[in-house]
């Protein structure tokens, strides 16, 4: 956790207090000095000085004051008061520098109780050490934590900045059903039994697509929503059931207009919140990021990329490195690395699939003929020293091509794996992201590094039933000039998908769509949809496609994991008002629930008894 407050909270000045009081909390400053002003909050400590002398922190949303009360007041944590008094300079050496407005008091207060309060379960400080269970069960007492207050403000601040920021690029913000059908991101849905249609469902939307591309047909031409999209996924620390995306679509546009689009939110947003200005959006093919990050969220907080070390043993007699690629990574000053940690990192490459994981640890590397002796040539363990349990398997000059191609200098430790390209590459990508983030996260905690992930393949795995499935979604146009491989290679297609990563997670996916109907039936057939599947799945869709549609595209940027970035969280829960836990409950209202019989039968539904 970090303890910086979000920058966002200093430009987003409240208006003028109104209603019972006159002033916020954390707003009265030396400038109010001589000033009486009214504040209303909730007690947040208590410090009785004397018989004669009381101190009470009251806080509301934004910030707390000392208040000063010349008697002893029956106040408790939690009270929610209301207190007139006047702002006054502190008596020097008794400044408060943790608080900003800690160079003032208000004195001579008058204090009022609007309510009492049962002692909280937890304590209410900016960082809580409560279980998040109990954060979550009270949740309504965690939110009213400074940390958790300035994460809600810095989620609508964001929130309005994507709504002007497409707005300003002439979008329409259209709101799409939540009762719906099927959409096709391929997560598992949540199914809601209709009343009025016994033993019918509606589908809860995976994300607008369908709607907002039916839009396009109808001619909005330029379309956005912050909409909410819902998935019956297993949850983690960047999953929620219910998430938000600013969700976009438009037309007449090739990706990079789309790209071009979204970077233009993107800008808006850190500058509001990290007043960066010319924010870098970096772009790279889906096989650059496959064979230099070994993923296709690449981390580019740092380097340590992935080199091919194909050339270096395309001959070698040393079998574990005969593999269709042997791949390297470097750890700069790695060579220092004990044993023990070696172990758990071969270890850990096996768990991830590896058929093994080949260290070498530089010692030294010298410079050839610089010898002290002319007549004594300096030989290669002069110059290079590897140590590694393979070393005695690989030629001279294996390990001179080795040193060159990977730039060593000694000191480094060398990470190979040999064997499947894709594989290796993610084995290996794998290793690099949980070797190097923490040393990114030391060097520059704010760094925020976006890459767009362009040229997609087309089809991804195949399902049980052996048919090929689409990458991003089916209805994600090729790109043209592979066209002609859809039925002979269909895995060398590349689709006209695009993925936004940021410090690496993957922040959102898009795609130009196919508005071809010839084109779409192509595509179902290689994913083993037939006309009539399609017909029952999506047919008012491809009907509507019958009628002039435009040619378009669009993206969604995932905003729960964008502002959990922003807000420095590694856990998007900490952005949400009221999130799920890992299992998917409501830890406060103990949804999900049992139906009462009634509502059942009122819904058609007959439900077996309650598993175990
Ligand atoms: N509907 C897609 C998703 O939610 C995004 C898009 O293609 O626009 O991932």
């Amino acid at each position: 956790m970090n303890n910086k407050e979000n920058q966002i909270s200093a430009s987003n000045r409240l208006d003028k207090a109104v209603g019972l009081r006159d002033k916020w909390c954390g707003e009265i400053g030396v400038g109010d000095i001589g000033e009486k002003v009214t504040i209303c909050g909730w007690v947040a400590k208590t410090r009785e000085h004397s018989q004669h002398l009381s101190f009470v922190d009251v806080r509301d949303r934004s910030g707390m004051i000392q208040c000063v009360i010349d008697s002893v007041v029956d106040l408790h944590s939690e009270y929610v008061v209301k207190v007139s008094g006047q702002v006054t300079r502190r008596p020097e050496g008794t400044e408060n520098v943790e608080l900003e407005t800690g160079s003032v008091e208000l004195t001579s207060c008058e204090v009022e109780v609007l309510n009492s309060s049962e002692t909280p379960p937890f304590s209410l400080g900016k960082y809580s050490e409560a279980d998040e269970s109990v954060r979550l069960r009270y949740r309504y007492l965690d939110l009213r934590r400074s940390k958790m207050l300035n994460n809600l403000q810095l989620r609508s601040a964001i929130n309005h900045c994507a709504r002007n920021a497409m707005v300003e690029q002439g979008f329409t913000e259209v709101e799409t059903p939540l009762l719906w059908t099927p959409t096709p991101e391929g997560a598992r849905e949540f199914a809601v039994p209709s009343r009025l249609q016994k033993g019918s469902f509606y589908v809860l939307p995976q994300s607008p697509q369908i709607a907002k591309q039916l839009l396009m047909v109808a001619g909005v031409d330029r379309y956005f929503q912050i909409a909410r999209c819902l998935r019956d996924e297993d949850l983690r620390a960047d999953r929620q059931f219910e998430f938000t995306q600013l969700d976009i679509e438009a037309s007449f546009v090739t990706m990079h207009d789309i790209l071009e689009i979204v970077n233009h939110v993107i800008r808006k947003i850190v500058m509001v919140v990290r007043q960066v200005e010319h924010l870098a959006i970096r772009t790279m093919t889906w096989k650059d990021a496959l064979e230099n990050y070994g993923t296709d969220k690449p981390d580019l907080r740092f380097g340590m990329e992935l080199v091919d070390l194909g050339e270096v043993f395309r001959e070698t007699q040393f079998r574990a490195f005969q593999a269709e690629v042997v791949k390297a990574i470097v750890v700069e000053d790695g060579a220092s690395l004990s044993r023990s940690r070696l172990d758990q990192l071969v270890d850990r490459a096996k768990e991830l699939g590896a058929l093994g994981l080949v260290w070498m640890k530089i010692g030294s590397v010298g410079v050839p003929g610089n010898s002290s002796s002319p007549d004594h040539p300096n030989s290669l363990e002069d110059i290079i020293s590897i140590e590694s349990p393979v070393a005695k398997f690989l030629q001279d000059h294996e390990k001179e091509q080795l040193i060159s191609k990977l730039g060593l200098s000694g000191g480094e430790l060398v990470l190979v794996v040999a064997g499947e390209h894709r594989s290796t590459c993610e084995i290996l990508g794998q290793l690099r992201l949980e070797l190097g983030s923490r040393l990114a996260n030391e060097a520059n905690e704010d760094a925020l590094e976006f890459v767009w992930v362009v040229d997609f393949p087309m089809f991804d795995g195949t399902d049980e039933a052996g048919n090929l499935q689409a990458a991003h979604h089916p209805f994600t146009m090729p790109h043209i000039e592979d066209l002609e491989l859809l039925e002979i290679n269909p895995k060398a297609v590349r689709s006209q998908a695009y993925d936004l990563v940021l410090n690496g997670w993957e922040l959102g996916s898009g795609s130009i769509r196919i508005h071809s109907n010839e084109i779409q039936s192509r595509v179902f057939k290689s994913l083993g949809i037939t006309q009539d599947q399609a017909q029952e799945r999506f047919g008012f869709l491809l009907s509507a496609f019958r009628y002039g549609a435009p040619p378009h595209g669009g993206f969604a940027v995932g905003m729960d994991r964008l502002i959990a970035l922003l807000a420095r969280e590694d856990n998007i829960r900490e952005v949400i008002a009221f999130p799920k836990t890992q299992s998917g409950l409501d830890m406060m209202t103990g949804a999900p629930k049992a139906l009462s019989k009634r509502n059942l039968q009122e819904l058609g539904l007959n439900v077996g008894p309650k598993p175990n």
